[in-house]
């Protein structure tokens, strides 16, 4: 664990620079998604209730360290006044003179919102005087943005080791999670890996399978896997330059006593698109002129087999084409096994990545899980086995 909760924190009077992931879809000036916003509500409860003034520090887009208009926070206020339930101050920098003005004048049960950090060159380079102008702003530090923690930024990284540093409750519930599921998991583990390519996940399957019992393969990557055995996979998406990766993933999977679940049989088709003729067939029998989309029952079966004596579950990527129908049915299916042992109280359930949180939404399987991460490239990079710089310096 390593790093402070703001239980650990002596709060009261104090003023919290917090960075926090605003990043939210904007159009005609307003936020048509407010899910990062109201992710942030407890830890901003707990700052005030604990009679602290937060200054929010957040990036936006990708102005690429100069002042782009329209990448301005200042259009987040009512939003974010709405979802705290507080009035926010705005002011046109994260540091500085007005900054520091702002800073004075803030008043106990407002919140200050200081301007896009990467409109700073020194945001994304990590830059120390950067750094230490965001700190003469503030008491404490508290980090909220797990989704931004796989990048060493000032205000991420430098900012964490120039104040008395904690991790603020969306980041504490992410850590904790993720720490459940593979620094300290309750055995056996088994992970679901899928999508479209090997190649986009090397580092997630090299990791996960020195750590997990059990390693099921699904999607489009699963299809190399079987032309690394030899299969034909005919029009199938793979990576044929790819299957010596495959051979030796499956060579240390062996070593490391992880047992890897491949489909053993296929859905196939002939075009790629919703409705399309399909057949279900034993995963060596591929037509020449068929392309594999989803796994058949047998193999959703042998994975439910699996999730039964499993206690920890980590799942990133679709076991098909589930964007579109009949190709969705093993996701989902394995999807709602999942949920229900989760529920059953017999496993605990992780999951992560774009495609993989809005197929689990599909299959009505999310509400269900222990935890959904929507960090996207942290959430990959803490399962990859790498050290997250954001969370790191907190750990100091
Ligand atoms: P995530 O965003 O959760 O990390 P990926 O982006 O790696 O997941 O993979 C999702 C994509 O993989 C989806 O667009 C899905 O259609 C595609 N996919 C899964 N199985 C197949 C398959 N057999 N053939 C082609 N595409 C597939
Ligand atoms: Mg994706």
């Amino acid at each position: 664990m390593g790093w402070k909760t703001l239980d650990d924190m002596d709060l009261q009077g104090k003023t919290v620079l917090t960075r926090v992931d605003i990043n939210v879809p904007m159009e005609d000036g307003a936020v048509t998604d407010d899910t990062r916003i109201r992710r942030l509500i407890p830890t901003m409860t707990d700052l005030m209730a604990g009679g602290a003034r937060p200054v929010l520090l957040a990036h936006f887009g990708r102005p690429k360290g100069k002042v782009v208009p329209e990448m301005s926070l200042q259009p987040l206020v009512p939003a974010l006044e709405a979802a705290f339930g507080a009035p926010v101050v705005f002011v046109a920098d994260c540091r500085g003179p007005a900054a520091e003005a702002a800073v004075a004048a803030l008043q106990p049960g407002q919140i200050l919102l200081l301007e896009n950090t990467r409109f700073h060159p020194g945001e994304e380079a990590n830059d120390a005087e950067l750094a230490a102008g965001m700190a003469r702003l503030g008491d404490l530090y508290c980090n909220d943005a797990f989704s931004a923690a796989h990048r060493a930024h000032a205000s991420t990284e430098a900012l964490a080791r120039l104040l008395p540093a904690c991790a603020g409750r969306l980041m504490e519930a992410e850590l904790k999670a993720l720490e459940a599921a593979l620094a300290n998991p309750k055995r056996p583990v088994t992970a679901v890996v899928g999508g479209a390519k090997v190649s986009s996940k090397l580092d997630l399957l090299g990791n996960l399978v020195a750590k997990v019992d059990t390693l099921v393969i699904g999607g489009g990557m699963a299809n190399t896997f079987l032309a690394a055995q030899g299969i034909d996979v005919g029009k199938s998406l793979c990576e044929h330059d790819m299957t010596d990766t495959a051979r030796a993933i499956m060579e240390r999977a062996a070593a490391a006593g992880c047992t890897i679940l491949l489909p053993t049989d296929i859905v196939v088709a002939r075009e790629f698109k919703a409705g399309a003729a399909s057949e279900t067939l034993a995963a060596d029998a591929c037509p020449p002129d068929a392309m594999i989309l989803d796994a058949g029952p047998a193999t959703v079966d042998a994975i439910a087999r699996a999730f039964a004596s499993t206690r920890t579950l980590i799942w990133n990527g679709p076991l098909g084409a589930f964007e579109i129908a009949p190709f969705d049915i093993a996701t989902n299916e394995a999807a709602r096994k999942a949920a229900e042992f989760t529920a059953a109280g017999q496993l605990i359930s992780v999951a992560g990545g774009g495609d993989t949180v809005a197929a689990l939404n599909q299959a009505g399987a999310a509400d269900s899980f222990s935890y959904i991460s929507t960090a996207g490239g942290a959430f990959l990079e803490w399962m990859e086995g790498k050290d997250l710089p954001g969370v790191a310096a907190l750990s100091q």
